[in-house]
């Protein structure tokens, strides 16, 4: 066989090697791999070139046309796996992100207000509607607007009766110790205190809030929430503050809520009651939860006393006010039926759920 018919058959054979195996590479790094030892510079294709230069020169443009068939096929195969292999993984990237619209959706868990929030929203829209404004206050207070303004004094034993949260490393301007208030009614102090200082009443609020006492049982809770209501102004009498109760009560409810005024005591209110609604659960005919007396407490009210009116520097000759506080748990638990206010602030999404929430 001459040189020329040797390097022709050695340029075919590697022109078919190099085209099967292009074909078969299973991925592009195969692939490259397969390009870079057929055709890189120390390639096989490059080894088989060397023997051109052997060549007598007539002979050396046909084989040279030989080369650049072979070249070309090769870059054809090249081009054509490498397309394929492409596709190929085009298809298998769809085939994994492919959506069936079949099957179900994933549901996803939509928030909703805790009961005891929603309560409370809904017992300050209420006074809202009737007038009264709406004001908060720190809950981080000091003694004259938790106690003294409010005619609790310093021996009182009301005051030992709020076990109080005192905050050991905080005191007022005036070194006075902090506390967590013990109930909403500071923010009557300091809302009277605004309005004297830029005018005179009347006066009507309404003032939701989270209050804090060191107790913990079936109906009490180390933090809970009140709403404290209360209105300044000339002739304000007992027959206002029940038909504001018995307005509130009924529209809490939902429904018309007989109720009652015991006397009581308390020592910011003269005269104070406590307040009865008759049992929403027996409608008064008597069961457990009114241990069969047909009447739930809800609330302490009462005529502001002169003494709280005094200590903000408000007239108690010409002007008289009420105020009541309400536990807004224990409304919400009477609305609902629910036994243990604890539930409230166990985070067990089942008791959520079923609240609504
Ligand atoms: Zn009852």
């Amino acid at each position: 066989m001459s040189g020329i018919d040797a390097l022709n058959e050695q340029l075919s054979g590697l022109q078919d090697a190099a085209v099967k195996a292009f074909a078969a590479a299973a991925d592009p790094a195969a692939l490259e791999q397969l390009r870079v030892s057929y055709l890189g510079k120390k390639g096989a294709l490059t080894e088989v070139l060397k023997g051109v230069g052997k060549l007598p020169p007539e002979d050396r443009p046909v084989i040279g046309q030989k080369v650049n068939a072979v070249k070309q096929a090769l870059a054809d195969a090249w081009q054509a796996t490498s397309e394929k292999l492409e596709s190929e993984a085009v298809s298998l990237r769809i085939e994994a992100e492919r959506v069936d619209v079949t099957l179900a959706g994933r549901r996803r868990d939509s928030g909703a207000m805790h009961p005891v929030h929603k309560g409370l929203q809904e017992m300050t829209a209420i006074f809202s509607q009737m007038g009264f404004s709406i004001a908060e206050g720190p809950e981080i207070e000091d003694e004259f607007h938790n106690f003294d303004a409010l005619n609790i004094p310093l021996e009182h034993p009301a005051r030992a009766m709020h076990d109080t949260f005192f905050l050991n490393d905080m005191s007022n301007e005036k070194g006075e110790p902090m506390l967590l208030r013990t109930h909403t009614s500071p923010v009557q102090i300091r809302a009277m205190q605004r309005c004297m200082e830029d005018g005179e009443p009347p006066l009507a609020i309404v003032a939701p809030g989270r209050v804090y006492r060191c107790d913990y049982d079936v109906t009490h809770s180390p933090m809970f929430h009140q709403v404290e209501v209360f209105k300044v102004d000339r002739n304000v009498s007992l027959a206002h503050l029940k038909g504001v109760l018995q307005h509130f009560l009924s529209a809490y409810f939902e429904k018309d809520v007989p109720i009652r005024l015991r006397p009581h005591y308390f020592p910011f209110t003269e005269p104070s009651a406590e307040v009865d609604i008759g049992c929403v659960f027996c409608k008064g005919s008597g069961c457990r939860i009114c241990k069969n007396s047909g009447w739930l407490e809800v609330l302490g009210s009462g005529m502001i006393h002169p003494n709280v009116l005094a200590s903000v520097g408000i007239d108690a000759e010409e002007y008289s006010g009420f105020a009541f506080g309400l536990g807004v748990e224990r409304l919400v638990m009477l609305k609902h039926g629910i036994p243990d206010l604890r539930l409230f602030f166990e985070n067990d999404v089942r008791f959520l759920r079923r609240m609504g929430a």
